[in-house]
């Protein structure tokens, strides 16, 4: 069975994204569980982790169904010293956040170089950082997600995304995220049959299906190999359908989230209604 569902809103308290899941017909969901824009963040409280995990079990979310996304200034490749530190620590504290909620996997962007150090350095780096954050917490999966590479920005092959699973210690705390976007935007053509076929036996290949713990269904505003990273609703952009045909009858994408990303929030229902009718 396919999970399906969006990134929303925590405005009020994360106890907020179950029902706002809920109410447009949502079977899984993302969130952040804390200003994705500022470093600081104040502790979650007891009552909003009640709620949470209460209005969850209520509504039916599973953990396994839900995929909390980190904060964009993370760069756990960071070239500076002061970077990383920094990085790390607010990545720890994310981990800890799921922890305390009851979720079993965080979803991040790898890192990026800035141009100062090598992609194989950068690469090390983050998974260096993985291992010390994993080291730490217990129960909760760090999903890396594929870049568009735009900028410096790594993780945009699959090449990328094996290199820091070979480097981390504990491969039963990592896992992988493919946004079908940034798959698009990175060079990779899954908008045909043949090429959506041939892509995902690559990703097999190089990263592995087990490591697959969510996936972000965009269409996307950039063309193939573009690496810009522009979201669009579903029917929207360059991707077409036949994409979401595949992915939404392909059993390989079963029992993980599925989350829309995508930038117009009151089509949302819509679109979770149309991927399941395919
Ligand atoms: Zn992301
Ligand atoms: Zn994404």
């Amino acid at each position: 069975m396919k999970y399906i569902g969006a990134h929303v809103s925590t405005s009020g308290g994360v106890e907020n994204a179950p029902v706002n899941a809920h109410a447009i017909g949502a079977t899984a969901f993302a969130l952040f569980t804390k200003n994705e824009k500022q470093w600081r963040a104040a502790a979650l409280t007891k009552k909003s982790i009640e709620l949470f995990k209460e209005r969850c079990e209520e509504l039916g979310y599973s953990p396994k169904h839900i995929l909390p996304h980190d904060s964009y200034l993370i760069n756990l490749g960071h070239p500076e010293e002061e970077g990383l530190q920094k990085s790390r620590k607010a990545f720890l504290d994310e981990m800890q956040r799921c922890e305390q909620l009851g979720l079993d996997r965080l979803n991040f962007h790898p890192g990026s170089h800035l141009r100062q150090i090598s992609e194989e350095v950068c690469l090390d780096r983050i998974a260096e950082s993985l291992n010390w954050v994993l080291d730490q917490t217990k129960g909760v999966t760090a999903v890396i997600e594929n870049t568009a590479g735009q900028g410096s920005n790594l993780g945009y092959t699959f090449e990328h995304l094996r290199h820091i699973i070979d480097k981390v210690e504990d491969k039963t705390r990592v896992g992988v995220c493919i946004d079908t976007a940034h798959t698009l935007a990175a060079g990779y053509d899954i908008t045909t049959e043949e090429g959506f076929m041939h892509t995902f036996e690559e990703f097999d290949r190089i990263v592995g299906f087990t490591y697959l713990r969510g996936m972000h269904i965009n269409d996307s505003k950039k063309a193939l190999a573009s690496r810009v990273d522009r979201h669009d609703s579903i029917g929207k952009g360059l991707m077409g359908l036949t994409l979401f045909k595949l992915l939404m009858n392909d059993p390989r994408f079963d029992d993980i989230p599925l989350i829309l990303e995508t930038p117009n929030d009151e089509l949302w229902a819509e679109e979770i209604r149309y991927l399941y009718s395919l």
